[in-house]
């Protein structure tokens, strides 16, 4: 150790939980965070739900108070970007031509909104990964008008639902059949996005956005078959690319950094974590990209610990949890590793429970409104592999307050 102590790239829930754990566990060296962004670490997830609705700006979605980093002895270099890593020296070079050198240094900076260059240059296409984004878009839609969603993945479903609850008419465009069936299964991608044309939603699927007519807004998509469709707003929700633009030539893998499940990269004194990681995973025996906040936390420990030369306990089962019209769907498991999936709706008028079964082995359980279902799967899924250890068990229960 130089003093240098160590550097977290990137002020979002990893690193903080990384920071936040090396102090919990004793670390008196020096911790400084590089964060792009002109605030301290705060919560993604609100920002397509609560947080974008809100018209009282009454939503805290800071990780912790400000005075924490003061007495914990962090230190938050606001509004800066790293642009270039050096391996050999151990420094990282800053977009203001400051260098920062480091004994250990963990890779942060999450991942960016993909864009859909059909649409580039347009001022009412928004695309949703950050604060400023949440509060642009907020107003969007918040003047109503017809919001188009191109995308149904989560986030693109949560915010056509925030768009829908504050009076907006809402179309999602899709350019597979189902949403979400390469992760959850066709069946049960087309049950969730029953829940959105029950409501009102208008959800156009095999639809591939083409072109767009307008003159600086748009006001029409055109779709690739020729289906037209006007709008006032439009969120693009095609998923996330790894922030790793920095690293290029540093060595690490720029589509996904691979880690260990210590989250330690192939360079010793380097660590990566969250949603730029390609970490792997012992029960599918895989590196796997997961844009979730449970993987986030976890990686996040899991690096503190390795600097510390502590023990990292084996990676939980993955979960997350999606809000939608007031109900909450949640996940747990591999559903990857099903080759079948039963799906009930007797529990609840609303509810839905969904097993994800390999050889009659639950895998994977999902359910929307049933709480108790995927607390009872995870127990069962680790009861037969023995995974998750009672600091994981707690996120989850942390997770479902977020
Ligand atoms: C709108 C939204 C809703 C979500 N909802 C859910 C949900 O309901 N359930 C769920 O499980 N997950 C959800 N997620 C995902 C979850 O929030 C992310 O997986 C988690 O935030 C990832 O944490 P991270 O620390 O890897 O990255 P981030 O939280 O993205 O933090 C990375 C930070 O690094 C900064 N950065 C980027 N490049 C650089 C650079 N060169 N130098 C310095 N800093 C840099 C970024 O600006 C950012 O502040 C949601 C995400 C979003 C965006």
């Amino acid at each position: 150790m130089t003093g240098d102590g160590v550097l977290i790239v990137g002020g979002g829930l990893a690193g903080l939980r990384c920071a936040q754990t090396l102090r919990k566990k004793g670390f008196e060296g020096t911790i400084r965070m590089v964060c792009q962004e002109p605030w301290a670490p705060y919560d993604r997830p609100p920002l397509s739900k609560a947080y974008l609705t809100d018209r009282t700006d009454s939503i805290d979605v800071s990780l912790k108070p400000d005075h924490w980093y003061m007495e914990n002895e962090i230190e938050l270099i606001l509004g800066r970007s790293a642009t270039e890593l050096q391996v050999d020296s151990k420094r990282v070079v800053l977009d203001d031509s400051t260098t920062l050198s480091f004994d250990q240094l963990l890779i942060a900076s999450g991942s960016a909104a993909r864009s859909l260059p059909a649409l580039e240059g347009f001022e009412n296409v928004h695309s949703l990964r950050n604060l400023a984004d949440a509060r642009r878009l907020g107003q969007a839609i918040g003047d109503g008008g017809h919001l188009a969603v191109i995308g149904s993945g989560f986030i693109g479903q949560e915010v056509a639902a925030s768009a829908l609850g504050l009076g907006g008419q809402v179309t999602i465009i899709e350019a597979m059949s189902t949403p979400l069936a390469h992760i959850l299964g066709g069946e049960v991608g087309q049950l969730i996005g029953q829940l959105h044309t029950e409501r009102g939603i208008n959800l156009l699927t095999d639809a591939k956005v083409e072109s767009a007519r307008g003159n600086g807004r748009v006001e029409e998509l055109k779709l690739a078959d020729g289906r037209r469709v006007a709008c006032e707003t439009v969120v693009v929700g095609i998923g996330v690319l790894p922030s790793t633009e920095w690293l290029q030539g540093s060595g690490l893998e720029l589509d996904g950094i691979i880690t260990d499940t210590g989250a330690r990269t192939r360079i010793p004194g380097i660590f990566a974590a969250g949603d730029l990681t390609r970490s792997f995973d012992p029960r599918s025996s895989n590196f796997r990209r997961s844009e979730h906040w449970d993987s986030a936390v976890r990686q996040g420990r899991a690096a503190a610990l390795s600097m510390l030369n502590e023990p990292v306990p084996p990676p939980g089962l993955p979960s997350f949890w999606s809000d939608q019209h007031g109900s909450r769907i949640q996940y747990v498991g591999h559903a990857e590793l099903a080759d079948r999936a039963e799906i009930s709706t007797e529990t609840d008028e609303s509810g839905l429970s969904v097993r994800y079964l390999h050889a009659d082995r639950l895998v994977a359980a999902l359910a929307i409104d049933e709480p108790r279902v995927i607390a009872a799967a995870a127990r069962a899924i680790e009861q037969t592999d023995g995974s998750n250890t009672e600091e994981e068990r707690s996120d989850h229960e942390l997770q479902s307050k977020s």
